[in-house]
């Protein structure tokens, strides 16, 4: 008796996890209403500098993701004229689970789950109610090495963004932030992940362009410009950025 109630709790939790997954991932898609992309902020290695950064950042610092993903939209002729609207969260104080530097896919989706769990009990309550969450991971200007790998997740509809902590990395901070809000809403990756190079045609702003180098912007999903064959460099800010048809495609914005 006491089995077969565990076995249908579970059986519950389930059909639940898949409903709001496959609810949240039409909502997400059906472009209906604005979506709330929600930021909250993390001092990822707990130092002075970032410390201070963090107690002076402001809206300032992502005023041009809205602007950006307006005129994107309009370039699709979405019908939304805001598809997106961002929110500054308050700041969270414990740090979310770290991310498998290797182990297959296994690792991963244990990481994932662990991660949604964390977010669930870690997010500060803000309002309007985020549809996405991005936990803004920020890191001191002198880190020495690159910095970890950032994730967007489309099921969870979460993201775990690692950026600078400088006013002058915040407008390539917003090119991060939006490679990994659209990951949230279906939008895959557009670069070799070997070398990093943007993939032709798709990870191209302009693929029909001739001749094909060097390109006037980079690919969101893509993340790099492509300069010469062979060559791409990472765009200044989100000027220099633009939403590729696939990518317009994935997220449902072009049918
Ligand atoms: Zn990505």
């Amino acid at each position: 008796m006491f089995k077969a109630i565990r076995i249908l709790v579970l059986l519950g939790i389930l059909v639940t996890v898949a409903g709001t997954t496959l609810v949240g991932r039409w909502q997400a898609q059906s472009w209906k209403r604005p979506q709330v992309v929600t930021l909250y902020p993390i001092n990822a290695s707990g130092d002075a500098a970032t410390e201070a950064y963090l107690d002076r950042l402001d809206d300032a610092a992502f005023a041009r993701l809205e602007p950006y993903f307006q005129e994107q939209a309009r370039h699709y002729g979405l019908a939304l004229s805001q598809p997106m609207r961002i929110v500054l969260g308050k700041r969270v104080r414990v740090a979310p689970p770290a991310l498998p530097r290797e182990g297959g896919p296994l690792a991963a989706i244990s990481w994932s789950l662990r991660m949604r769990w964390w977010a669930w009990r870690q997010t500060p309550p803000s309002s309007p109610v985020p549809d996405v969450k991005l936990f803004l991971m920020y890191h001191p200007p002198d880190f020495a090495g690159a910095l970890p790998h950032s994730v967007g997740l489309e099921k969870g509809r979460l993201g775990l963004v690692h950026l600078f902590a400088s006013k002058a990395q915040q407008a390539q901070n917003e090119v991060v932030i939006a490679h990994e809000a659209l990951h949230t809403f279906g939008a895959t990756d557009k670069y070799d992940p070997s070398t990093l190079a943007p993939i032709f045609p798709d990870g191209y702003a302009e693929p029909a362009q001739e001749p094909r180098h060097p390109q006037t912007a980079a690919e969101l999903m893509a993340g790099r410009l492509p300069v010469r064959q062979g060559e791409a460099r990472i765009p200044s800010g989100l000027g220099e950025t633009m939403i590729g048809r696939k990518s317009a495609m994935e997220i449902g914005w072009v049918r």
